[in-house]
């Protein structure tokens, strides 16, 4: 029998929603609401081939969803909203608490606002996501999908820091890794398209966009990834430092006299792309200003597929070899220099890239002699959390958090 199932990513004040048909993954309705707590919020909905948008006053997230819901209705998207089978929520931040999806009841809900102090920008606003749908659909099966939930393989070897223990156990600060889902999706699409074998697969996924992070994957499990205690970590992105010498941070501050949060600020929004080139965080302004003879521009591009080349190599040697290589997101789908250039780091591998393949819109960009496959794969993160809706289907119960 077929479901509809809700795919929905609360923002701080944003919220995006996708209504698919399970279990054949067509998308009945997708959409954003932008600027949520003004009076001209912006709402974007599109259906079969038809696209809407429309500036309206829309104060809160409870609102948004209660209009939402209006207009499912009123255009004849759904007829009634009890053919809504179930909602699937992005939440940021599962600490050690979530190992996998859950099926949100109070406890859980309550465990989750425990985590706030992990995602302080998410968590919180992904709870306001999940209680207003509960308002508005209170007997509908709500579920919570971690973006951390699918890291929760990696060892302790290579989750702790070397920093006094104590502040593992007394605050849980640890690698915790996130984009999760996309990581599991395209694990699970890059399985599918290879021959199958007993043995399983080692793939790195490279989750290229304004934010960014890499993931070793054996198997189906998670071994290593490049985010960390939060997704500042590891590569350079968009507006992010990603890894930086520690000891720079109180530098600066005290050289500038900034505060913690002024540094938060200048390492999360000012650093990245944006902050090396001056240009902006969008790689395809780069990459043009680049072509231009922006020299701040070619450096930039140069820092951002050295730091992705060396992850990689980090990341064979923690998968002890290497399958297929995956890339995905923004960049990673879309540009074909960015592939290039991070492949020729790599021939040491004897990985080689069809330029030819890697210019047009196949999956596979690797010459037929290449030892490594290399494959361009769309991310889609509503689908694992529609697929988790259904698939999780007892409640779990969290362990009492730590921090409580
Ligand atoms: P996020 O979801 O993390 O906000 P996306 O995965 O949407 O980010 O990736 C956004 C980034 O992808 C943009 O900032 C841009 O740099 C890059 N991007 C998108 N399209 C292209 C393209 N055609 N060529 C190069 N880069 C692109």
């Amino acid at each position: 029998m077929t479901k509809k199932i809700f795919a929905i990513n609360a923002g701080s004040s944003s919220l995006k929603f996708q209504l698919l048909e399970m279990p054949s993954e067509i998308v009945i309705t997708k959409g954003i609401f932008e600027r949520i707590g003004s009076s001209d919020a912006e709402f974007t909905i599109k259906y079969g081939t038809e696209k809407e948008q429309k500036t309206l006053p829309i104060q809160s997230h409870q609102e948004a969803v209660d209009n939402l819901l209006n207009v499912l209705i009123s255009k004849g998207i759904i007829q009634s909203l009890n053919e809504i089978n179930g909602v699937g929520h992005r939440v940021a931040h599962g600490g050690e608490e979530f190992q996998d999806s859950a099926i949100i009841n109070e406890s859980v809900l309550q465990t989750i606002e425990n985590l706030n102090h992990l995602a302080p920008k998410h968590n919180p606003v992904n709870v306001i996501g999940i209680k207003a749908f509960r308002a508005a659909l209170p007997n509908v099966k709500s579920v919570a999908v971690f973006d951390t939930a699918f890291h929760h393989t990696i060892k302790p070897e290579v989750y702790n820091y070397p920093i006094p223990y104590k502040y593992y156990e007394k605050y849980r600060i640890r690698k915790y890794g996130f984009h999760g889902t996309s990581h599991e999706y395209i694990y699970k699409t890059i399985t599918s398209l290879l021959d199958k074998r007993e043995e399983g697969y080692k793939i790195i996924s490279c989750h290229l966009g304004n934010g960014s992070s890499i993931c070793a994957i054996d198997n189906g499990r998670s071994v290593n990834t490049s985010m960390g205690f939060t997704p500042l970590a590891g590569l350079m992105m968009g507006t992010r430092s990603g890894d930086i010498d520690p000891s720079i941070i109180p530098f600066i501050a005290e050289k500038e006299h900034k505060s913690n949060q002024d540094m938060n600020k200048l390492l999360n929004n000012d650093s990245g792309l944006l902050g090396v080139s001056g240009i902006s965080n969008d790689l395809r302004d780069i990459e043009e200003a680049a072509t231009n003879g922006n020299k701040r521009a070619e450096l930039a591009i140069k820092m951002f597929v050295n730091r992705v080349a060396e992850t990689i190599s980090a990341y064979v040697s923690n998968l002890n070899g290497v399958d297929a290589i995956v890339f995905t997101a923004g960049i990673g789908e879309n540009s074909a220099t960015i592939r290039s250039l991070i492949c020729k780091k790599l021939s040491f591998l004897n990985l080689t890239l069809d330029e030819k393949k890697n210019g047009s819109s196949e999956a596979f960009i690797e010459t037929s002699d290449s030892r490594v496959k290399v494959a361009v794969i769309p991310t889609n993160e509503e689908v694992v959390i529609a697929r988790d809706v259904l698939r999780i289907k007892q409640e779990t119960n969290p362990y009492q958090s730590v921090l409580q």
